[in-house]
């Protein structure tokens, strides 16, 4: 499928700077930016605790996706920027390594507080960045990060390292830092997911060099000012802006850095792969990759919730969620009872005006990533039912030309169709019909992604047996989204490679050493 649209928008890749462009003029950004240029606030990288220009001297445009306003300009960091870095980094790292882990998780619970303190700020960045709604980014992202962080600073102060002793000796294993650390985020939740891989790396003494999406770079830049304000060391937590092959492969390949770990698409997640794999020294590398996750829902399930769970599953944030519902397979004799209550509960979703603490879908992630969900509408047209959703709404003022689409539920579709097959990433969602639990599981485990499915039953032993047939990472019984930190996060298949989560980051972001002596 190389090549396919679904192959971590590949092509959304190689076409970004002509969709920066054609952003830019969609929205009428030409004529602003030769108006008012100075306006426009400019984002600058952070290394070494310095506020640093790229050293391209150039910039991207970051785009508000509900109403095309240029929100900043981004770095466009390259090879130099990322050297200038990890160099930083590499400074730093040692001595952070060697301060107190009580005081790193110091450090670690007071940006927990710093992100609470300025919660609200975050939430209108996040929102601004990514098209999400405002309520999601108050309730989910940045509350999110908050917890990544007092998580880890509790998990890592309560840790013990296992003593081993045997016929005479005693054996210590504990954790050391790995060293410097290059994060890769992409723009769905980003500062959740930057997070997510930051609190851990820190905590276990390792500095960081992060190179956000370029499409949604503010938190990350906000993010290092409430770490400095926590504390950190300059130099220990440094962000390369850019575009993911001029700043992020870089960073990927670079020798200094001893381990990568990336969230994205499946087909970015191979090329960074080969990149970090490229060099004269190995690296530790963790693959966050795409999903195609379905639901199944049984006859007895409770349909209240089932409905409620497959609507939340499938539409929050828009589908832009790696967790997100995409396939709902609903038992045959359930379905003309299952079908209308999704449909109506799907078409009461508020879409619109992220700003609005009434809406429930905000704005897609940018007109090109529209144009990539219009696509597959097109393929549903073709070969599928479209029962509801797909259209574009029409929003007065700012809004009218922003990348909004009503959600879509797809109905009589092949489990060999790309809409079954492909990863979506947008308010669309299939569903299908089983006969029986067989072959719930073959339509379930027949895509080549394996991150997460639901199961929606009352019978608690079915449920479990399900489950455990289930080629993902992760089972939902009767619930969606429900995390606790401490459990391992990661997909199986196309998914991803490696786990993180508690014990899981601990060993990814740290490097086992064991000492050994005569017992006294
Ligand atoms: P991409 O794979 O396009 O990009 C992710 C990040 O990688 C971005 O920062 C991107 O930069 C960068 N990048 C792109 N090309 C390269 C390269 N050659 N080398 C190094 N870095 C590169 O993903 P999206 O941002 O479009 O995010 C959506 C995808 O992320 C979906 O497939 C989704 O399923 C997945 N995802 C997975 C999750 C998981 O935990 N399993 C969680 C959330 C999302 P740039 O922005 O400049 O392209």
């Amino acid at each position: 499928m190389e090549g396919s649209v679904s192959e971590g928008f590949g092509w959304l890749q190689r076409d970004r700077e002509v969709a920066q462009r054609d952003l830019g003029r969609a929205y009428g950004f030409a004529k602003r930016e030769a108006a008012k240029v100075s306006d426009v606030p400019r984002l600058s990288q952070r290394i070494g605790g310095k506020e640093v220009a790229p050293a391209s001297g150039t910039y991207l445009d970051n785009v508000n996706p509900a109403n095309g306003n240029v929100l900043c300009k981004v770095p466009r960091g390259d090879t130099r920027d990322v050297d200038a870095a990890v160099e930083a980094a590499t400074a730093a790292q040692i001595a952070w390594a060697n301060t107190p882990l009580t005081e790193r998780c110091r450090v670690l619970r007071r940006t927990a507080e710093l992100i609470e303190r300025d919660l609200d700020r975050l939430a209108r960045l996040e929102s601004e960045d990514t098209g999400k709604p405002i309520r999601l980014a108050r309730t989910l992202d940045i509350p999110r990060a908050a917890r990544n962080f007092r998580f880890y600073a509790d998990f890592l102060a309560a840790r013990t390292e296992p003593t081993f002793r045997r016929d005479g000796w005693k054996h210590l294993t504990a954790r050391g830092p790995v060293g410097v650390v290059g994060l890769v985020t992409p723009w769905n939740l980003p500062l959740y997911l930057l997070t997510w891989k930051v609190a851990p790396a820190l905590g276990l003494g390792n500095a960081v060099v992060a190179k956000p999406s370029e499409l949604t770079p503010r938190t990350a830049d906000a993010l290092a000012d409430l770490l400095a304000e926590a504390g950190l060391p300059a130099g220990v937590y440094n962000t390369v802006h850019g575009l993911g092959p001029e700043a992020g492969e870089p960073l990927v390949r670079h020798p200094g850095v001893r381990a990568v770990s990336f969230t994205g698409g499946t087909a970015t997640g191979a090329k960074v792969a080969q990149a970090a794999s490229s060099g004269p020294s190995p690296k530790k590398l963790s693959l966050e990759l795409g999903g195609k996750n379905a639901a199944l829902v049984f006859a007895d399930c409770d349909l209240d919730a089932a409905v409620a769970g497959v609507v939340r599953g499938g539409f929050t944030n828009g589908g832009q969620i790696c967790l997100c519902t995409s396939r709902v397979l609903v038992e045959k004799s359930l379905l003309p009872t299952f079908l209308p209550r999704l449909e109506a509960a799907v078409r009461a979703l508020k879409v619109g005006d992220p700003g609005d603490e009434a809406t429930d879908v905000g704005a897609l992630n940018s007109l090109a990533h529209r144009g990539k969900v219009e696509g597959y509408l097109e393929l549903a047209r073709k070969e599928a039912n479209i029962l509801c959703g797909g259209e574009r709404p029409s929003l007065s003022g700012e809004l009218a030309d922003g990348a909004f689409l009503t959600p879509v539920i797809v109905t009589d579709v092949k489990q060999q169709s790309r809409l079954v097959q492909e990863e979506v990433f947008g308010p669309l969602i299939t569903v299908q019909t089983f006969a029986d639990e067989d072959e719930a599981i073959r339509l379930a485990n027949g895509v080549r992604y394996g991150l997460t499915s639901t199961v929606w039953t009352k019978d608690a032993t079915k449920a479990q047996r399900v489950a455990a047939r289930l080629d993902t990472g992760m089972v939902w019984i009767n619930c969606w989204l429900v995390r606790d930190l401490a459990t391992a996060f990661g997909g199986v298949k196309d998914s991803g490679v490696g786990r993180e989560g508690g014990e899981w980051s601990v060993d990814f972001y740290s490097e086992a050493k064991t000492v050994t002596m005569k017992e006294d």
